[in-house]
């Protein structure tokens, strides 16, 4: 993989171009689904917990589909400057700076909005005109108006456990998008995951997917969000480190998702149990 990061207007965005296969393990039809989408120039929302592999499903798809990756962090001070783009300073001139949104409109690149419903609404609204059968980008700055190569592409992530009256994705923004959903893969799966991903035996990777599966099971007692493939291939990475399995497992698995000291207690027990 060859990458680059860069520093656009003060807000960070990466863009990366894959020269090798990104290592993704798919968990259903979701490898159609995006083609499909990409054939018919739909914009496609990814829905599901954070840490379940959506990242990673999109560098495998922009490796695959041979187009650039544009990502873009979301957060809630994001404008649409940031997106489009803005007149600077330079040397005495003023110079544009194209966004990237609107340098993945000019190259034709996959533009992918992670977590965007931490951006206001009046941010998003700029990426409705390239939802839709026009798929153009007003630059009012700019006076222009940039019609999407047709190799683009819009994707967005969205977790729905995260939802809330104040903090939730608008029916006319998440109506222009397809939806994927994702999830924790199966046991097995997730064990050749976590294996792959932080190097340790096929028999750990599975006795930190069967802790990481029961610690699941604790949503519904009290636990915001089940703990993620991300923090297994942790817990995994320190234990091929030789940190002890019990102390990966506490600062991968149960420091990170909980501060409450019952739920703790209860999930050092399940560690206990399965190690
Ligand atoms: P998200 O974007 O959903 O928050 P990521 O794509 O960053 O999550 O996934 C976290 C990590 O979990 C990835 O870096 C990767 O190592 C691993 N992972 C999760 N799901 C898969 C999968 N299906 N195939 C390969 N790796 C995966």
């Amino acid at each position: 993989m060859t990458s680059k990061n860069i520093l656009c207007n003060g807000q960070a965005f990466e863009e990366y171009i894959f020269e090798n296969e990104p290592y993704y393990v798919p968990t259903g039809n979701e490898i159609e689904i995006f083609t499909a989408a990409y054939k018919n120039n739909l914009p496609v929302n990814l829905k599901g917990p954070t840490g379940c592999g959506k990242t990673r499903f999109m560098e495998y798809m922009a490796y695959h589909l041979n187009r650039p990756l544009i990502t873009v962090a979301c957060h809630e001070d994001l404008t649409a400057t940031d997106l489009i783009g803005r007149f600077i300073i330079k040397g005495g001139d003023v110079e544009w700076n194209d966004g990237p949104l609107t340098k993945a409109v000019k190259n034709g690149a996959i533009c992918y909005l992670d977590e965007v419903v931490e951006a206001r609404t009046d941010t998003l609204v700029v990426i409705h005109p390239l939802t839709d059968e026009r798929r153009i980008l007003p630059i009012d700055k700019q006076g222009i108006v940039l019609k999407a190569k047709p190799e683009f592409m819009l994707s967005i992530s969205y977790n729905p456990g995260y939802q809330s009256v104040i903090k939730d994705l608008k029916q006319s923004t998440r109506q222009r998008f397809i939806a994927i959903e994702f999830n924790y893969p199966s046991m097995n799966t997730e064990t050749q995951i976590v294996a792959h991903e932080s190097g340790v035996s096929q028999n750990t990777a599975h006795s930190l997917v069967e802790i990481g599966h029961r610690i699941r099971n604790f949503k519904q007692h009290g636990l915001e969000e089940g703990i993620s493939t991300r923090l297994l291939i942790y817990a995994g990475k320190l234990i091929n480190e030789g940190i002890a399995p019990n102390t990966a497992c506490r600062s991968a698995m149960i420091e990170p998702i909980t501060d409450d000291f019952d739920l703790q207690m209860s999930i050092s027990e399940i560690i206990s149990a399965v190690l």
